[in-house]
């Protein structure tokens, strides 16, 4: 699904933020990417959904070479993933469906489709009680749940998250993690950046440790404890 190939990137300021970076995701893989504040999780991700390019070397997702996407191209591969931040980056003043529904109407997808695969995705996520409120009345938490809600509803092969539980205490934070591991059961691959090292332990799932843009472990889920 996702294969990093001798990935390097320098930003035009500063030093590299991703070294020779090479490893290989399988189709359906829950991967959690981790390492210090400014180890280059999050540059990882960026090269996935071509927010930014490498200096070197190949990055391949589902078989496509992403160094051959151009401008044009950008719109389409990025339907193939869906993305999860850490501030969620959802519309205050609109609804939760609203939300939910702005990739479907971005993909040009028919309204009564739309409505149809919305409230799906909020089942998925138990908000779809919350259809008509605007995010802002709802929990750290169920904001949360809503942007995972419309980062699935185009069912993306991919998810990638970026700490998508640094806002939540420990509790909701394993509820999260448990999200994104339905979502794997269903055959969805998902890569999620985290430094909450107690959290990847409990979820058993492989695990990629940079450090200074290196990749410096690549452990199996059966060697996390
Ligand atoms: P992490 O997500 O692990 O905290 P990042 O990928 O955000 O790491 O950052 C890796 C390195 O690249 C850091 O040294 C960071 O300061 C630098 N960096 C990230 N984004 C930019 C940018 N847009 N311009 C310059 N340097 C950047
Ligand atoms: P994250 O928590 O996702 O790693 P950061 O808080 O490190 O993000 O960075 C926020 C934004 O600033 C990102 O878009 C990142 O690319 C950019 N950035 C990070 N480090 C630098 C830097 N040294 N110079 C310029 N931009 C940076």
């Amino acid at each position: 699904m996702i294969r990093f190939d001798q990935v390097s990137k320098r930003y035009a300021a500063g030093q590299e933020a991703l070294s020779q970076l090479s490893f290989h995701i399988a189709p359906g893989e829950m991967v959690f990417v981790t390492g210090h504040s400014g180890a280059g999780k999050s540059t990882l991700l960026k090269l996935l959904a071509l927010i930014e390019r490498p200096t070197r070397g190949t990055v391949t997702l589902d078989g496509q070479n992403l160094g051959t996407v151009g401008v044009r191209g950008i719109p389409r591969l990025r339907r193939k993933l869906g993305m999860v931040f850490q501030d969620h980056r959802l519309l205050l003043d609109r609804s939760v469906f609203a939300n939910v529904e702005l990739p479907l109407v971005i993909a040009g997808v028919p309204p009564e489709e739309r409505a149809r695969r919305v409230r799906a995705a909020l089942d998925k996520v138990g908000l779809l009680a919350y259809e008509k409120q605007p995010p802002a009345l709802l929990s750290t938490g169920e904001q949360q749940r809503v942007g995972i809600a419309r980062a699935i509803v185009a069912k993306p092969a991919l998810l990638i998250a970026d700490e998508p539980t640094g806002n939540l205490d420990p509790q909701l934070s394993l509820e999260i993690m448990q999200l994104f591991a339905d979502f794997q059961q269903v055959g969805t691959t998902v890569v999620i950046a985290s430094h909450d090292l107690m959290l990847i332990k409990r979820m058993k799932k492989r695990v990629i440790v940079l450090d200074h843009g290196r990749l410096i472990a690549d452990l199996a889920a059966e060697e996390v404890a």
